[in-house]
């Protein structure tokens, strides 16, 4: 961390886009006193923003398989302050398991990962009893915890207006039409001035049944993806994610082939559960998918959160606030103009 100049600590503060980066902004400025407007341009459903379609899970130890070493750090602090703001935020951990035949990527999976124990059929029954007998090995990642994109984004909206911050949904914002300090969460939109940003696409299914019954997300070692199930409460349960380098919103046949059948290795009952729902999310992501807090005099660019918004948003949020309150730049993720 150093030290550089900055924009004035004390000017009111407009966030554009109300998804998870947005959202996180707004809260921790609103209650670090901050005049706080966030403009988005939809409504209160936020169906337009990537956030709708996220899985929430919050797994710094988990993505430490695929994903450069910031993103644990930074996800690690974000644990603490989901945990401070949202108290009840499940942190039940996570569960890994594998089909026998994928079992060399499994062993790499638990290589590259800290933070985890090693369970057997036994252990698994214990954790999980929908699970029991299904599985001879798994990975236990108890430091993790999940939120639901679609509760948790009212919730953080409804803080936000507690801290004394103004949300404006409906409201297509210019910066250059806004007071203040900018602070740019516009997902992919932004793609207009931020260079090579690309939308990352994930497929998701929502399904429904009383004959499962998980306390946490379970992924499924997958040659190509991370394929999970994550419970959402009253027997639904979320599958995700394909990610495919496009930027259509359709389902293919082959994704939602792969993402029932990981749910049907998971648990055979799942083959009889009702479809709930079809969708798929773009994922704003920069060419190294690592997530950047662009500085500029008049504004400040959150985005590139690609696989992790919800892993990474408080601690962006936080390091956006300790730039502008005390001049401390976080090299890895802060580019000053
Ligand atoms: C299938 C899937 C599963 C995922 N699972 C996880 C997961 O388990 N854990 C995790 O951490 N991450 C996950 N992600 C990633 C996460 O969803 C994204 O990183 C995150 O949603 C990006 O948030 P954002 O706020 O940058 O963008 P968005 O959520 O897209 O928000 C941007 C907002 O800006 C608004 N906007 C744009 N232009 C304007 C304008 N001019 N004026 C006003 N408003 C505007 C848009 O309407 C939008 O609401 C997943 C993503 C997908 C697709």
């Amino acid at each position: 961390m150093y030290q550089t100049s900055r924009p004035r600590g004390d000017s009111p503060v407009s966030i554009i886009g109300a998804g998870i980066a947005g959202a996180w902004h707004a809260l921790l400025f609103a209650e670090a006193g901050r005049a706080v407007t966030l403009h988005e341009r939809s409504d209160a459903a936020m169906t337009e923003s990537t956030s709708h379609w996220a899985g929430g899970m919050l797994a710094p130890w988990c993505e430490a398989e695929s994903a450069e070493p910031a993103i644990s750090r930074l996800g690690i602090r974000s644990l603490d302050l989901w945990r401070r703001h949202f108290p009840k935020t499940p942190f039940n951990g996570s569960l890994v398991v594998a089909h026998p035949r994928d079992r060399a990527d499994f062993e790499r999976f638990a290589r590259m990962t800290s933070g985890h124990r090693r369970l057997d059929a036994q252990g698994i029954g214990e954790l999980e009893p929908s699970l029991e007998g299904r599985f001879r090995d798994g990975l236990f990642y108890p430091g993790e915890g999940h939120v639901e994109p679609r509760r948790v984004l009212p919730q953080l909206h409804a803080a936000i207006e507690r801290a004394g911050g103004a949300i404006r949904f409906g409201s297509e914002a210019e910066a250059g039409d806004l007071d203040g300090l900018v602070i740019d969460c516009r997902g992919l939109s932004a793609r207009d001035r931020e260079r090579g940003l690309r939308g990352v696409k994930g497929e998701m299914i929502i399904i429904e049944t009383p004959e499962v019954e998980l306390a946490r997300p379970v992924r499924l070692i997958h040659p190509r993806w991370p394929l999970y199930v994550i419970p959402r409460g009253d027997g639904r349960f979320m599958l995700g994610a394909t990610s495919i380098e496009a930027e259509d919103t359709g389902v293919s046949v082959r994704s939602a082939l792969e993402l029932l059948g990981a749910a049907y290795v998971v648990h055979p009952a799942f083959g009889e559960a009702r479809i709930v729902e079809f969708g798929a999310g773009l994922r704003p992501a920069f060419p190294d998918n690592l997530p950047k807090i662009r500085i500029e005099p008049e504004r400040i660019t959150v985005n590139g959160l690609y696989r992790h918004g919800f892993l990474l948003a408080p601690a962006l949020a936080e390091l956006t606030l300790a730039y502008l309150a005390r001049g401390e730049i976080d090299n890895e993720v802060m580019q000053c103009a």
